[in-house]
């Protein structure tokens, strides 16, 4: 068993983390306040190959492996949320998506231009009433012979508004239950397609989240992702890989706000000497550092499973449970260790703190991993 890294992920790693300190931490808590989507950014981590990082590079992709990937996530993690749920999206969801499933003829027109960042993806599976249920979709897709017919209500999607290229999940055959739903890609523009206001987020609110409205929205059936029927089961399949681009975002937010509390700690002075000589913060630093590392590990393991052709259902949500897990609990520690300076915007600690929360909640919250965790076990 080997622990190291090679020296290409080593490399990966290290321009990431260079990318992160220079081009987002400038700016990181202007673009929190004002709700900033971090266009030229994006723009930036496209031109490093980060919008496509695992697609073949025959469809303009960077080839690397799902390790590559995770330490990707983990070093923007550590500085922007907002940055690397943009990112997390368009690669494990989108890109992922349709390279794993879709048609020759999709993956020309439309995994190109999501792979060099030339569009960007949103991942359009929630609704008012199916949010953890995803199998209650009330959005419907009429199947009208060449093409299909799209009504209803989409909410919480990331990259909603700036989105070029929709997947959008929706019933076909409600009688076939999960069987029934089917997975579309959308363009944005198309007749019928609107989106709602931003939402005004606790946290990652740089990112850009929208309710998006389908009415009689006409999508050729070339569109369709897969087989009819297949949809719920692309949604699933997309989502276990979109779990460990998440449990990698939880890593990244726990380390990020780890380094700031080890730091502040060795700088702050109480009862005459550094915070981190009383050990009730030693022991919280001890904590952190422990977790994190049991975190990183899962977090690998399960991008390992990806990239031997294991099953990772199991292992993505153990990554995520945990890692999320993590990262809330020692965002508020690294808060309690800064005092009175953690609560202020400057010392970017709140801020960790508040965005660590989105990753207990979406691409399935916590209780919904247990319940694929257990699954799991009670099967096997
Ligand atoms: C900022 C943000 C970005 C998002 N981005 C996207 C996106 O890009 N695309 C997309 O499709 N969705 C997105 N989501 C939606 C997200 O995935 C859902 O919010 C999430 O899956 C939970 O669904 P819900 O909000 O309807 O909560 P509910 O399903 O109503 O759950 C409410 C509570 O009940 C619990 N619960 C529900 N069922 C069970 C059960 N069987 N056992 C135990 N507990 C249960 C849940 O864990 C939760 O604590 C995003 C959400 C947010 C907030």
């Amino acid at each position: 068993m080997d622990f190291s890294l090679s020296e290409e992920h080593i490399m990966i790693r290290d321009a990431a983390r260079e990318f992160a300190q220079t081009e987002l931490l400038p700016g990181v808590i202007e673009r929190d306040i004002k709700q900033e989507f971090p266009d030229a950014l994006v723009r930036k981590m496209a031109n490093l190959g980060f919008m496509g990082i695992m697609v073949d590079p025959k469809y303009g992709g960077s080839g690397m492996d799902a390790i590559s990937y995770v330490l990707i996530m983990e070093e923007l993690s550590k500085i922007d949320a907002s940055a690397s749920v943009i990112v997390s999206v368009n690669n494990s969801l989108v890109c992922y998506g349709i390279e794993a499933y879709g048609t020759e003829a999709q993956k020309e027109k439309y995994l190109t231009k999501l792979a060099t960042g030339e569009s960007i993806g949103a991942f359009c599976l929630s609704e008012p009433e199916a949010g953890s249920d995803a199998t209650s979709q009330k959005t419907t897709a009429i199947d009208k012979g060449d093409h299909y017919i799209i009504n209803g209500t989409k909410n919480w999607i990331t990259s909603g508004g700036r989105a070029d290229v929709y997947l959008v999940i929706a019933q076909t055959d409600r009688h076939k239950g999960s069987h029934g739903i089917n997975a579309f890609i959308v363009e944005k523009g198309t007749e019928g397609f609107h989106t709602g206001p931003k939402e005004d987020k606790l946290g990652i609110r740089g990112s850009d989240t929208h309710t998006l409205q389908f009415n009689d929205v006409k999508v050729p059936k070339e569109n369709r992702i897969g087989d009819d029927g297949f949809g719920f089961r692309f949604a699933m399949k997309t989502l276990s890989g979109g779990r460990i681009g998440i449990a990698a975002q939880a890593l990244g937010i726990a380390q990020g706000a780890y380094e700031l509390a080890l730091k502040y700690s060795k700088e702050r002075k109480a009862f005459g000497t550094e915070i981190c000589n009383h050990q009730a913060i030693a022991f919280k630093l001890a904590d952190m550092h422990t977790e994190i590392a049991a975190a990183r590990h899962l977090v690998m393991k399960a991008a390992w499973d990806k990239d031997q052709g294991n099953n990772y259902d199991m292992s993505s949500a153990m990554a995520k449970l945990y890692a999320s897990k993590v990262a809330m609990e020692h965002t508020v520690e690294a808060v309690q260790i800064h005092g009175g300076n953690g609560f202020v915007k400057e010392y970017h600690v709140e801020r960790l703190m508040r965005d660590a929360k989105i990753t207990q909640i979406y691409e399935g919250t916590s209780e919904i991993q247990k319940i694929v965790i257990s699954r799991s076990i009670i099967r096997d």
